[in-house]
């Protein structure tokens, strides 16, 4: 009888936390380790790599199912385990409401700017970045590694098997916004970022 009842404590006590994505209703979580560099883009397609090289010190969590990166009660991005337990114990249980109360509207997290003020003079070729959110001058080359993960009633961690493949982005080093259109979501690949560039930032000299 005794021993039944410690079975049921701990039990109890492994409870998963529940996830309901507000974007989609997924309910696993994925953690990803953020790599990002600073980039130099080029008219023919070639990226060079930036003064500064970052090693996995961001991490995020998103929806597994729609990658909706989950951000706080005012919009910024949750980074470590007590944060994102305090949140899955008191998210929402209905969905939430469309764009206008998550984040500016645009569907990207907050971030607090902060633009760079000794970009170098561009070199031959190279293109001009100018982000439409901030005027931010420098663009990252992001790297995301995700995998499972599950948290529980305890403050517990477990992980699950790795997302089949790294993924990539580009965002505005200040702002942190992330290179989007309509047409190809956010950008993937060196042709669309430079096409982009090409129509969007001045490029005269
Ligand atoms: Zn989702
Ligand atoms: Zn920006």
């Amino acid at each position: 009888m005794e021993e039944k009842n410690r079975t049921s404590e701990l039990e109890q006590q492994k409870k998963k936390l529940t996830f309901e994505c507000p974007k989609c209703g997924g309910n696993a979580i994925f953690e990803h380790l953020v790599n990002y560099e600073n980039i130099y883009v080029f008219e023919d397609g070639e990226i060079e790599p930036g003064d500064e090289w970052y090693e996995s010190d961001e991490v995020e969590y998103s929806c597994a199912d729609c990658f909706w990166t989950i951000v706080d009660e005012g919009d910024f991005i949750i980074r470590d385990e007590p944060s994102l337990i305090r949140w899955l114990r008191n998210q929402p249980k209905a969905p939430m409401p469309a764009s206008s109360e998550m984040g500016d509207g645009d569907g990207q997290v907050k971030w607090e700017c902060d633009p760079q003020d000794d970009i170098p003079d561009l070199e031959s070729g190279q293109l001009r970045f100018v982000c439409p959110k901030c005027g931010g001058e420098q663009l990252d080359d992001v790297n995301h590694t995700a995998t499972y993960v599950f948290f529980f009633e305890d403050g517990s961690v477990e992980y699950g098997k790795a997302y089949g493949g790294d993924y990539e982005h580009f965002r505005c080093n200040a702002c942190r916004w992330i290179l989007e259109d309509e047409e190809h979501g956010q950008f993937d690949e060196p042709e669309i970022l430079v096409s982009w560039l090409q129509a969007n930032c001045d490029q005269s000299r």
